[in-house]
């Protein structure tokens, strides 16, 4: 799904959310928003386009920059407060939720993401090695009253993967099809997704169903 398609999604759920507020009191759900939210992008070593943000007064975007890519930082950023505004409504409403980006993502140093981990949200960091895949791949979930999924992480060193014992696929270019290994990487490996389906199903059924988000 590409980031305008989620902040779509983000964006009616909000409004869902608000119009149905009245019964949040008898409902309660895990959600889960996924996306990139605040691309890193590449850093700037003078070969590839310059960066659209940096990690300290511009992480909200340059603005000398091209129409095409002021569009680009625009939506980032309307998606980044969506997602806030979403995440945030949970919080008011007592339902869990979790937010993924990679952990390199340059949304957890923006006010908004910070200040979710201040309301109570708190990170997991999981290597998508771990779980089967050639790429270390720092991930994080940042959860909101969720259980704690126990993920693993690469205890390798050198980048020699503690799990397969070859050396970690970075993920930059393209493959010999010309798609980039960035969009290839994309989708959870498959034993994350039981991990934590598995984890919140026990953890849906030892919790009584007014109780799921109560403090
Ligand atoms: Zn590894």
């Amino acid at each position: 799904m590409t980031s305008f398609g989620v902040m779509e999604v983000i964006s009616s759920t909000l409004a869902f959310f608000r119009k149905s507020s009245d019964q949040f009191s008898t409902r309660s759900f895990p959600l889960c928003i996924w996306g990139c939210l605040v691309n890193r992008g590449p850093e700037h070593d003078g070969l590839g386009p310059p960066p659209l943000r940096d990690d300290g007064q511009n992480l909200y975007g340059f603005t000398c920059m091209s129409f095409a890519d002021l569009s680009k930082i625009d939506r980032g950023n309307r998606l980044l407060l969506r997602t806030f505004q979403l995440a945030k409504t949970c919080i008011d409403h007592c339902i869990p939720f979790t937010i993924e980006n990679p952990a390199s993502s340059r949304a957890w140093l923006t006010d908004e993401m910070q200040t979710l981990e201040r309301l109570g949200a708190t990170p997991q960091l999981v290597h998508y090695c771990q779980y089967g895949k050639a790429w270390k791949k720092a991930t994080v979930f940042l959860g909101w009253r969720v259980p704690n999924f126990h993920f693993k992480l690469c205890t390798g060193t050198s980048g020699i993967c503690s799990h397969t014992g070859f050396r970690h696929t970075h993920l930059q270019g393209t493959n010999s099809s010309g798609v980039f290994l960035t969009l290839i990487a994309q989708p959870y490996p498959t034993g994350l997704t039981h991990t934590i389906a598995a984890t919140m199903h026990q953890y849906l059924q030892n919790t009584p169903k007014s109780g799921v988000g109560a403090a």
